[in-house]
């Protein structure tokens, strides 16, 4: 069913300028328009809920772009940038639980001096 951006932005659980915002960004294909107003097909909506998910995983504009065309026209290179993806987060989250450890090492020694403290070594 056709939908217009009002509801479709109901829907999606985002603002319709968001929407417009996609579509003026390449991020989606272009929005049909009838007298003057867009309609939203669900293959519109299916990209619009591809592009929010981008968006939830942390991608910036330029990456959901390359990420759309791949996906649709090189699936098993999509693939291999979506794990590359996945590695810089588990990086990252290596890196957080290291900072986390420390941090909570030096909150719980309670050292006045750090020339005796064990954490700073
Ligand atoms: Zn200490």
């Amino acid at each position: 069913m056709d939908i217009s951006v009002s509801e479709a932005a109901r829907k999606l659980g985002v603002s319709a300028s968001t929407l417009r915002y996609y579509e003026s960004a390449g991020l989606v294909p272009a929005i049909e328009r009838r007298g003057g107003r867009r309609v939203y097909r669900p293959s519109d909506l299916a990209a619009l809920r591809l592009v929010i998910l981008a968006r939830k995983t942390g991608m910036g504009i330029a990456q959901i772009r390359k990420l759309r065309g791949l996906l649709f026209a090189d699936r098993a290179r999509a693939d291999q940038k979506l794990s590359e993806q996945i590695s810089v987060i588990d990086a990252t989250m290596d890196a957080l639980a290291t900072q986390r450890a420390l941090l909570s090492r030096l909150a719980a020694c309670g050292c006045a001096d750090p020339v005796v403290c064990e954490v700073v070594g």
